[in-house]
């Protein structure tokens, strides 16, 4: 019997085994790519890594990680003036331009955006199904219901971990066949490889995460990550 093999000639169950990956500090100044230097962050990602920490504990620090994310991803947001009277007087205020949309991708994605919307309420939110082929590492669209109106000034691809890049890459290209005019990308994690993947392919949008790590391991897993983000979430161990 033939033995299968990847592109990069390894064994299909160890799709990463002998592929190059950069190094960390390779992929530090990329443009575009927002690293959070805030220190409530670094000690809420120190809990959410523990292998101690559980899934009810772990799903509050995904929300509460994407509410600072959001914040931190939200700062350039166009705004409109919007006459308001307080009850001492009129005045002009400010209002978000436009609608936002958050693009969980299923199911990782779906405490990140819980985070993104106790920011900002109004957020739609657009799900999409990708799921990854464990032995080619390739994303697979399985469920997609996003609306046909696009009002959107700005859409979010939420996925905690960035890993070799496939679904996010993936995202991102099913978000801009609908038109929408600006784009980005929200994680926790990122591994060099999928970083420098993904700000290649779609150089045109921000991606925003809160840690960058060493590397990805022979079966694509960030190290030292966290594991598992869905199964961690929703205790599917
Ligand atoms: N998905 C995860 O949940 N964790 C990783 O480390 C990589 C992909």
């Amino acid at each position: 019997m033939t033995e299968t093999t990847t592109s990069s000639g390894g064994h299909p169950s160890l799709p990463m085994q002998g592929v190059p990956q950069p190094r960390h500090e390779e992929v530090l100044n990329l443009p575009r790519v927002h690293i959070s230097t805030h220190p409530v962050m670094a000690h809420k990602m120190t809990a959410l890594r523990d292998k101690n920490t559980q899934p009810p504990e772990f799903y509050r620090l995904v929300k509460e990680i994407g509410a600072l994310l959001a914040y931190e991803a939200t700062a350039t947001l166009a705004l409109e003036l919007i006459e308001i009277v307080t009850p001492m007087s009129p005045m002009i205020g400010q209002r978000l331009a436009g609608g936002i949309g958050v693009t969980p991708i299923l199911r990782a994605g779906l405490g990140l955006a819980e985070g993104f919307r106790e920011v900002i309420p109004e957020v739609q939110i657009w799900h999409l199904g990708l799921r990854r082929d464990e032995q080619t590492l390739q994303a697979m669209e399985y469920y997609n219901q996003l609306p046909h109106r696009v009002d959107l000034q700005v859409c979010y691809a939420v996925d905690p971990m960035l890993a070799t890049g496939g679904s996010a890459i993936d995202a991102i290209n099913v978000l801009k066949r609908r038109g929408i005019p600006r784009l980005s990308y929200m994680g926790i994690i990122a591994a060099p490889y999928g970083l420098l993947k993904l700000s290649q392919t779609h150089p045109d949008i921000d991606i925003y995460i809160a840690a960058l790590d060493e590397s990805l391991n022979d079966v694509g897993y960030i190290l030292p990550g966290l594991g598992d983000a869905g199964d961690r979430q929703f205790g599917t161990f």
